[in-house]
């Protein structure tokens, strides 16, 4: 059956990098909480589910799928996001979706990804949201198989679209739901200075009685109000970016004495204009201010960009040392919606080959050891 795959990642301008240290990075093993599913889907995908499907994607669209990596404006991101979502027509194109995630990720060393999709995207397909769980996890079981990559499924909900929260909500609260994969409720969508709708923070409400947590983007498109506002309202213990929270001395604080987990994703921010360039972005200074910080790639076909990438710019052009940059992999580790045996259990085992890369490529044991002069650590 055909499956989908991107190309060779291309765009590190990581050129300054050490080699020991661009090659432990490439090959550490790792995990994604931030990536939505819809955008894994590449130029090249795009046209290949247009031609499948017999679907007429204006010229514009692909020019702007082909530039990526810029797009200047959220808005503008989401034409493209969305134009996209559309693409995806049959059952077997969320299965074949599923097994090109896989194989990025086996290529990167990801070995678990909480991975976000979005049922009311798809619902005009006529499917019910069983039976796309079920294609996603057809192609989730191969993944296991052929890449031993785990996947697990946070829906989300869209802020600008309340009507169908509390029918998402349940879904993802049943049986079925919750023993096929899916760990959290997610939110998406643009922010705004509007209180949250208050069908979202029913929705909410009910998912977290239910025992699934509150995995909802903020302080993205929307600065340290909408942050607070999203704390107070879902209690999240995880949120999709937070990286304007550092716009407020007394946020960042409380992010960090509450040890809420921010999943940043640099380059959707470049590529969104929320910040002008990596080396003003604020990775390093949430860090360095206390904060659980962990590197994701959100929409790394659409931004061109990959999980191993993120982390070769985080210490390249954000700074991070070595040892910043291994702690935001155990950071993510223990941030998983996995159980706790088998979140102490991955992260033994990523210690363990840190360790062992560390000595294969003549870099100095973790702890003290900071990467090698003039490789970006000290900036
Ligand atoms: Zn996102």
């Amino acid at each position: 059956m055909e499956e989908f795959a991107r190309g060779p990642c291309t765009s590190t301008g990581c050129g300054r990098l050490d080699q020991g240290v661009a090659s432990f990075i490439r090959e550490m093993p790792k995990v994604e909480l931030h990536v939505h599913l819809e955008g894994t889907v590449g130029p090249e995908t795009l046209q290949l589910l247009a031609q499948r499907n017999r679907i007429d994607l204006p010229p514009a669209l692909i020019r702007a799928a082909d530039r990526q990596r810029r797009f200047g404006s959220f808005d503008s991101f989401v034409r493209v996001f969305m134009a996209t979502a559309a693409c995806l027509r049959s059952l077997e194109d969320f299965r074949s979706l599923v097994v090109g995630l896989g194989r990025d990720m086996g290529r990167q060393n990801i070995r678990y990804a909480e991975v976000t999709w979005t049922p009311q995207l798809h619902a005009h397909l006529g499917f019910g949201a069983d039976d796309i769980l079920a294609a996603l996890n057809a192609g989730r079981r191969e993944v296991l198989e052929r890449w031993g990559a785990e996947i697990r499924w946070i829906p989300d909900l869209v802020r600008s679209y309340p009507g169908p929260a509390l029918r998402v909500q349940a879904w993802a609260c049943s049986a079925a739901a919750r023993d096929g994969g899916v760990v959290a409720l997610g939110l998406g969508g643009p922010e705004s200075d509007a209180p949250l709708d208050a069908e979202i923070v029913d929705a909410f409400a009910r998912a977290a009685a239910a025992g699934l947590p509150a995995n909802p983007h903020a302080g993205e498109g929307g600065g340290p109000q909408s942050v607070w506002a999203t704390l107070k309202a879902l209690r999240p213990r995880r949120i999709g970016h937070g990286v304007r929270s550092i716009e407020d001395e007394a946020l960042v604080r409380h992010l960090a004495d509450q040890e809420i987990v921010l999943e940043v994703c640099p380059t959707s921010n470049v590529a969104l204009a929320v910040y002008p360039s990596y080396e003003e972005h604020p990775l390093l200074t949430l860090l360095s201010a206390g904060c659980r910080v962990t590197v994701n790639s959100d929409d790394p076909a659409l931004f061109g960009s990959s999980l191993t990438e993120e982390y070769l710019r985080a210490v390249d052009a954000c700074g991070l040392t070595l040892d910043q940059l291994q702690a935001a992999v155990l950071t993510a580790v223990r941030a998983t919606y996995l159980s706790g045996q088998e979140r102490a259990s991955m992260e033994a085992s990523f210690v363990s080959a840190f360790a062992d890369l560390r000595i294969r490529h003549g870099l100095a044991p973790g702890g003290a050891a900071a990467l090698p002069a003039g490789a970006g650590g000290a900036k």
